[in-house]
């Protein structure tokens, strides 16, 4: 099965920018509920919308206080929980952030190491790629950040024992 999971946060000054659980050194940051981790939020839908499971606002929602400030590599553990619960393998991940600064590059590397570990994947089997909005759009006046991710998942058969 292939699941699609998109997300946006709008972006400030003065708040903390963190994407795929690596703090991002950036004037400006993600304001959110939680820690605003728009790629790990779409990784998240990736993940629950593979498995017909809905999407994290409906187990993490945004009103609740249990989540304020919460760290989504947290969330997404709970998730990649959910998903081996019902006997699902994640086959692989690929994602795409799009925002206007700073190169997210220098990052990549262990923004995949951190993504793979969490999920459970080998480190091939996860991509993050990041482009800019070509200063067109909220995305390229610097006003929000992006994250497109999908997924391919199987479920595991347990063969039956007679
Ligand atoms: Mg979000």
């Amino acid at each position: 099965m292939v699941g699609f999971g998109y997300d946006v946060h709008r972006l400030a000054e003065g708040e903390s920018l963190i994407l795929g659980g690596v703090i991002i050194k950036s004037p400006f940051g993600t304001v959110a509920h939680s820690d605003g981790d728009v790629l790990l939020h779409a990784v998240c839908d990736a993940l629950l919308g593979a498995a017909g499971l809905g999407d994290i606002g409906e187990y993490f929602p945004d009103t609740d206080a249990a989540y304020k400030g919460i760290s989504s590599v947290e969330l997404l553990k709970r998730v990649t929980a959910m998903l081996v619960e019902r006997n699902y393998r994640l086959i692989n991940l690929d994602c795409t952030l799009v925002l206007e600064q700073p190169k997210i590059m220098p990052y990549k590397a262990a923004i995949c190491e951190n993504i793979a570990r969490v999920c459970g994947l080998p480190l091939e089997r996860v991509s993050v790629k990041a482009t800019t909005s070509e200063k067109l759009g909220f995305v390229g006046a610097g006003q929000g950040v992006q994250a497109y991710s999908v997924c391919q998942i199987e479920q595991i058969i347990e063969p039956t024992t007679t």
